[in-house]
């Protein structure tokens, strides 16, 4: 059985829900996840941030309007008098409950139960489209087996016996919808696998079921060997190794969750990816098959402070990086890159909510400097590290300052530490010298 995942643009529009429906029904027996309709999500989050900076007015003002566009959404998708009817009852139900919230005072929990109203309401939308054009198909409820533990993790022995159970409960049919993103914690409260995790859940899914593969289906022909958004002629890669997605997925390339690959990795469940607005291109395969050729993508992350930590006493005296990383430890900051000289050591972190209580620490036994606003450009291939072409892509270095470069770390990728201002410039620059210019 394959899982296919679909994500907001795919449920976002009435004539993408067409597609997707066109895409699904082939007779085969399937599980499908999906996201919110794009934009919900987002709209969710602010209306938790209206409650939590008390601003419930504002807050039912996002509610009433996005009321409004699910219904015209609803008119647009459901002739059927009597499915309209029961969806809109549903989709009200949804949204008095988000009025409700606003009453109420602002916690994490309550934002997790606001954040989780877009699956349901997709996928329940979805389900009635899908029996209005007479397919069959059956919901499971995440929230009956999807489950994180303690540490956030996806709780697999949990999710495997109780999968197994709602899934033997249910009506048999070819097509079982479910809800991406959304699961509980370790209390049994509703959480989530944070932003983009219904690509998550269709590979834990995966897992559990032993998929024959797993398909996330998005609005572009696969992994992109650039960012398409800032860089032109970017062209979609056609296999990609577990290692290598993962390495794109966690340095900046937005079209996965970056613990996509994880749960099947292990078991070489191949994860395709796909474009539901053109299914006929060939998209993204991932696998364990490498192939070396060179860097065949470059991703850039945001938002990462540099640390630069120079220690008086330093030539690097013995203890003083334990005493460093037990710092960032300590404070739960994960270190994505990092260089060291004689005398100092650079690394970077995505996550500043702890900045000031680490550089407090810091500055104990150190002179310390901070850059924020920087980007990381990551380069990915199988063994780019050896490969014979890697060095064009040192041409870079005359058209912006590097910060930091982390080479030899992994065999399959380089980091580059620039400014965000230089993103731009040097993700076209690489496209240039990587990927355009041809050798001699
Ligand atoms: N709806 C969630 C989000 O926007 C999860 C997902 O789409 O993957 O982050
Ligand atoms: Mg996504």
């Amino acid at each position: 059985m394959k899982v296919l995942k679909f994500g907001g643009t795919s449920v976002g529009s009435v004539e993408n829900m067409c597609n997707v429906k066109n895409i699904i029904n082939d007779g085969k027996k399937k599980i499908v996840v999906l996201s919110a309709m794009s934009g919900t999500t987002n709209i969710l989050v602010s209306i938790a941030n209206n409650i939590l900076n008390d601003k419930p007015n504002e807050a039912i003002e996002k509610i009433n309007k996005l009321h409004e566009t699910y219904f015209s959404t609803i008119d647009n998708l459901l002739y059927n008098e009597s499915l309209n009817a029961e969806v809109k009852k549903y989709v009200t139900e949804i949204f008095n409950f988000l009025v409700e919230c606003t009453y109420q005072e602002y916690s994490l929990h309550l934002e997790n139960q606001i954040v989780a109203q877009g699956e349901l309401l997709s996928t329940y939308m979805f389900h009635n489209y899908l029996a209005q054009e007479g397919i069959k198909s059956t919901l499971l409820p995440a929230l009956s087996f999807m489950r994180i533990d303690k540490n956030k993790e996806p709780d697999l022995f949990y999710i495997k016996q109780d999968f197994e159970s709602v899934f033997q409960q249910t009506p048999k049919a070819n097509i079982y919808i479910t809800q991406g993103f959304i699961c509980l914690d370790e209390e049994g409260n509703i959480s989530n696998l944070q932003r983009g995790g219904s690509d998550y859940t269709a590979t834990i899914i995966g897992a559990v079921i032993k998929a024959e593969e797993v398909e996330i289906w998005t609005d572009i022909d696969g992994m992109h060997n650039n960012d398409p958004r800032y860089v032109e002629n970017t062209k979609p890669i056609s296999n990609l190794s577990f290692d290598e997605a993962a390495e794109l997925a966690y340095f900046g390339a937005k079209i996965l969750h970056p613990q996509t690959v994880t749960p099947v990795r292990a078991d070489n469940i191949p994860v395709r990816l796909k474009n539901t607005m053109n299914p006929q291109a060939f998209g993204t395969l991932i696998n364990d098959n490498h192939i070396e050729n060179g860097v065949k993508a470059i991703a850039a992350k945001d938002n990462i402070t540099a640390i630069k930590i120079k220690s008086g006493r330093m030539l690097l005296a013995h203890g003083f990086l334990r005493k460093v990383f037990e710092i960032f430890e300590v404070y739960e900051t994960a270190i994505d890159m990092i260089t060291t000289s004689e005398v100092a050591i650079s690394l970077t972190i995505d996550d500043d909510k702890n900045l000031d209580k680490i550089l407090r620490e810091l500055e104990k036994f150190s002179v310390v400097e901070v850059d924020k606003k920087q980007t990381i450009v990551c380069l990915v291939g199988h063994s780019i590290v050896n490969h014979h072409e890697t060095y064009k892509l040192f041409q870079i270095l005359q058209d912006v300052k590097i910060r930091m470069i982390s080479y030899g770390g992994s065999n399959n990728n380089i980091s580059l530490l620039i400014n965000a201002d230089d993103k731009i410039t040097t993700l076209g620059k690489l496209n240039h010298y990587l990927f355009e210019l041809v050798t001699l």
